[in-house]
């Protein structure tokens, strides 16, 4: 017997879920738990580092995170940031950036939203942020690196950004032409990303 393989759905730019601002997760019910878990298969099928729940067609305030940990990079990190990647993959609820560094940091970034489409972002170093996890706890503390952009790109979506909106002029018109291609081609599949697993 095979086993039926399960569908998994990401929203594309042009949705409109994924322009509004999300409403706060508030309590956690066994929805918001099976929610988390649904989002953690779809980023995991996708092979995504990161989904917030407006790219699943939820507009709540919750998102996933499993960021890679690059040989080498433990020695650099922050007890906050090693409790972090103990805990990975993980969900947050409600998070929300309290700080950012005046420092900033220039990185190419994609979305499971934006599919195969790649630009330079400049974002804060380092930012402060505060969650709740499923289980209830807060968790604050300070994250920099590939950590600290995946939560700003993440937490963006929430507020109804895209890593797209966030581009220099030149950048943005270098992938004007594909992004244009990309609302066309969403429109007529109701603006989803669809994948069998
Ligand atoms: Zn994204």
């Amino acid at each position: 017997m095979f086993k039926a393989k399960k569908k998994y759905e990401v929203r594309t730019a042009g949705d409109p879920v994924l322009a509004k601002s999300a409403a706060p997760v508030g309590l956690v019910t066994p929805e918001i738990i099976q929610l988390a878990d649904d989002m953690l298969q779809s980023m995991d099928a996708f092979d995504g580092i990161g989904l917030a729940a407006p790219q699943y067609g939820v507009s709540l305030r919750m998102i996933v995170i499993d960021v890679p940990l690059y040989e080498g990079e433990e020695e650099t990190l922050t007890p906050f940031e090693k409790q972090m990647f103990a805990n990975m993959p993980m969900a947050l609820l409600d998070p929300e950036i309290t700080a950012r560094s005046g420092e900033v940091t220039e990185r190419e970034e994609g979305c499971l939203s934006v599919p195969e489409i790649y630009a330079p972002v400049v974002r804060p170093a380092r930012i402060a942020f505060r969650a709740r996890l499923l289980d209830g706890s807060l968790i604050e503390g300070e994250c920099g690196g590939l950590l600290g952009r995946c939560l700003q790109h993440e937490i963006d979506h929430l507020d109804g950004f895209l890593f797209t909106d966030r581009l220099s002029p030149d950048a943005a018109n270098r992938i004007a032409g594909q992004m244009k291609r990309l609302v066309e081609f969403g429109m007529k599949n109701n603006f989803r990303r669809i994948k069998r697993k």
